[in-house]
């Protein structure tokens, strides 16, 4: 299963991730981080699907995506 790893402390609120998502999993907490935005979280992470668009579209690199196995050679191009 891939892995998404949100580094909270960077994140702006800007929601490009939560657009991105084509899954729909990834959505902004209720709580504020350090510099008071509502920072982006994965809310299913049973579902995703390795895809990267999250981490792509995150204009302050604050997303990385870790994929193992099968799904990791299929997006090692
Ligand atoms: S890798 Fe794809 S499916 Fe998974 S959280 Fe990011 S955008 Fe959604
Ligand atoms: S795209 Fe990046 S900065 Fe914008 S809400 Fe998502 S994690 Fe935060």
């Amino acid at each position: 299963m891939p892995k998404i790893q949100i580094m909270m402390e960077r994140c702006k609120g800007c929601e490009r991730c939560n657009d991105a998502c084509p899954q729909g999993i990834v959505k902004m907490s209720k709580d504020l981080n350090a510099k008071g935005y509502n920072y982006a979280s994965v809310v299913e992470p049973s579902r995703c699907i390795g895809c990267r668009l999250c981490a792509i579209s995150c204009p302050d690199v604050a997303i990385e995506v870790f994929i193992e196995g099968a799904q990791y050679e299929f997006f090692a191009y």
